[in-house]
């Protein structure tokens, strides 16, 4: 059986004992749980742990359990899936974040179709530090360029950078791609007077999330390690 609370209580315990090293609190970390596959009730059940922020991949399946949930009004919707330009109106109209902007011309169609009485669309630049080909992600060159034009558009707020590390590597290289991602924060917000507000590096899922948060992460996507197996 999936335990909901008592997953999320140790996910927690992880998230503060990852911290204990660093000069950070867990009032500094969004824990984003990763709810893709899940029904609408395993999200209630998170939700009245205390859990805010919920991520989803596919645009279809966050739309039904959005409308399933429109009672909790303080819900934070992310999403953490690939984009589409066909879906990006419905996504900017009914999240609060997106973290997989990996170009500049899906960043513009979020901005024009977020309404005005929204607040700025909260958003992160994609990026693949391990320049895998068959990743979506921007390479590190890249991405002082299109955050500069993201910063930009004024229905978005460009808040930092996102990485999935490969998916067959090792803690060693999961570290060193957690390193490189919060360098490269830096760089980006050298780059550019108009990019020292940025705040966000979104790494670190239910098996790195330890090595995430000690490299510099401040949200992290957790899905399995909360609501068990997809
Ligand atoms: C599913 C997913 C996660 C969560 O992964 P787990 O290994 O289940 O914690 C995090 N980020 C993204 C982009 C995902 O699609």
């Amino acid at each position: 059986m999936i335990n909901i609370p008592i997953n999320l209580n140790n996910i927690n315990c992880r998230i503060q004992q990852a911290l204990a090293t660093t000069d950070r609190c867990i009032k500094d970390i969004i824990l984003v749980a990763a709810s893709k596959g899940q029904p609408s009730e395993a999200i209630r059940i998170a939700y009245a742990l205390g859990q805010k922020h919920f991520g989803e991949n596919y645009l279809q399946e966050a739309l039904k359990k959005q409308q399933e949930l429109s009672d909790l009004s303080d819900i934070c919707w992310h999403f953490i899936g690939p984009l589409q330009s066909n879906k990006a109106r419905k996504i900017a109209e009914n999240f609060d974040w997106v973290h997989t902007i990996d170009k500049a011309k899906i960043a513009k169609k979020l901005n024009i179709s977020r309404q005005d009485n929204q607040p700025p669309l909260n958003v992160c630049i994609q990026v693949n530090i391990s320049e895998e080909e068959s990743k979506s992600g921007l390479s590190v060159q890249e991405c002082s360029e299109v955050s500069t034009a993201v910063k930009a558009l004024p229905r978005l707020n460009l808040r930092g950078l996102m990485t999935i590390p490969q998916h067959n590597a090792t803690e060693i290289e999961q570290r060193k791609t957690f390193k490189a991602m919060s360098k490269l924060l830096l760089r980006v917000r050298d780059s550019s007077p108009q990019l020292t507000t940025l705040d966000t590096l979104s790494m670190g899922m239910s098996s790195d999330l330890e090595a995430a948060l000690q490299e510099g992460a401040t949200i992290i996507r957790v899905g399995s390690a909360i609501f068990g197996p997809r």
